[in-house]
């Protein structure tokens, strides 16, 4: 019997595992995809030309430490090194497909932006150092949790078959909406639960980001900054925004895309071409001949996105559902994804203040 089983190797379930482990608390994470970090992903990008790399974020790029203690604290103490988003120069902005990008001054939207040395990734690798490995399961994907009084039983997908374990209390770490899709609750779960985590969209899941990688910063050396937006139905990529290391070669430019899911899918194909094309539009010839195209598309990923999720709300929505902070089945069952938090849900911050929330009620 476990006493702890945490479900998601994400922030929020490797930070809540850190503390609890440091707690003496008997833990077990299970995680369905072979690699830790959910949301966060850095790619080892290696240039040739250069003979250098750099780790570019295909998720999460961004921290805002003046405002975000708990992701300023996680640094610290992880010893992690942060640097300034670039941000010097003119951005370009193009009102539609027809006219040409106008260039501005843009003292606000990278102003209190940073980034972390080394790619997002190394927030999941200072954790996962900190936990034994014999308590992470990866590739084991839950199917199904039931009640039975006294623990909770939870059956898992992992190496062709199904295993089952029992715990004393279950920590979901993973979105709300992803469970209400994939998981049999097998017990008198509220309806008004099961509708909360229906209606938590999963931030950034209908998402998809392209990195483009250069010899070097040639933009820069003209005088941009690297952020270009393109706020009309049917651009390639709606924002775009330096995304080079600290060092600055090899160099990338980074954007989202605009051209919803559903598109995306269907000029799948093209869609490097197209990406390409548009950065050309915008810093001109030298843009063209990128070192490699990196497309990360997140609607596609199943343990990420649902079907739901490809139409992204338009705003960022209002997070922390009452339903998602309680406990359920009288003290054995948690949800603590970035989703439930009602600060900072959505960011990393929030997944560390999910975290923060869980630890308390499972120590007090
Ligand atoms: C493109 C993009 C850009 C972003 N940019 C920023 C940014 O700049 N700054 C910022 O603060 N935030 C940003 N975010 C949001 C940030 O990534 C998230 O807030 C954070 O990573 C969420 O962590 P989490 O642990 O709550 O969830 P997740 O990272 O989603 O972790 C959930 C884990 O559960 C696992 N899982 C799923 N289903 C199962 C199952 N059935 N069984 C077992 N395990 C399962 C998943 O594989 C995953 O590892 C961005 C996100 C994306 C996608």
């Amino acid at each position: 019997m476990l006493d702890i089983a945490i479900i998601g190797a994400g922030l929020s379930g490797l930070s809540l595992a850190d503390r609890l482990f440091e707690d003496k608390r008997n833990i077990t994470v299970f995680e369905a995809r072979n690699r830790c970090g959910g949301r966060i992903l850095s790619r080892s990008i290696t240039s040739d030309s250069t003979d250098s790399s750099f780790m570019a974020d295909l998720g999460p790029a961004w921290l805002w430490p003046g405002h975000q203690p708990r992701i300023a604290a996680l640094v610290k103490r992880l010893g992690l090194k942060l640097f300034r988003q670039w941000n010097t120069g003119h951005s370009l902005y193009q009102a539609n497909a027809g006219t040409a990008p106008t260039m501005f001054i843009d003292g606000q939207t990278h102003e209190t932006s940073w980034r972390i040395r080394g790619g997002c990734h190394q927030l999941i690798a200072g954790l996962v150092q900190r936990i034994p490995d014999s308590i992470l399961h990866t590739q084991h994907r839950l199917l199904h949790l039931a009640d039975r009084d006294s623990y909770i039983e939870l059956v898992f997908a992992a190496g062709g078959s199904h295993v089952t374990y029992q715990s004393k209390q279950v920590v979901l770490a993973m979105p709300p909406r992803l469970l209400a899709d994939n998981i049999i609750f097998e017990a008198a779960s509220a309806p008004e639960l099961m509708q909360a985590m229906r209606d938590t969209p999963t931030w950034m899941a209908g998402h998809a980001k392209a990195m483009l990688v250069y010899p070097d910063a040639f933009w820069r050396r003209r005088g941009f900054s690297g952020n270009a937006f393109m706020p009309y139905p049917g651009a390639v990529l709606a924002d775009v925004y330096d995304a080079c290391s600290e060092q600055s070669e090899p160099a990338a430019l980074s954007g989202f895309f605009g051209l919803p899911a559903f598109t995306r899918e269907h000029c799948r194909d093209n869609l490097e071409a197209l990406t390409v094309q548009q950065m050309t539009r915008l810093f001109g010839a030298e843009a063209a001949n990128p070192l490699h195209v990196i497309i990360q598309d997140w609607s596609m990923e199943a343990f990420t996105a649902t079907g739901q999720d490809r139409t992204p709300p338009a705003e960022h929505p209002r997070y922390g559902h009452p339903w998602l902070q309680l406990d359920h089945w009288r003290d054995k069952l948690y949800f603590c994804g970035t989703e439930t938090a009602q600060t900072s849900g959505g960011y990393l911050e929030g997944a560390l203040e999910a975290g923060d929330r869980v630890f308390t009620a499972l120590t007090l």
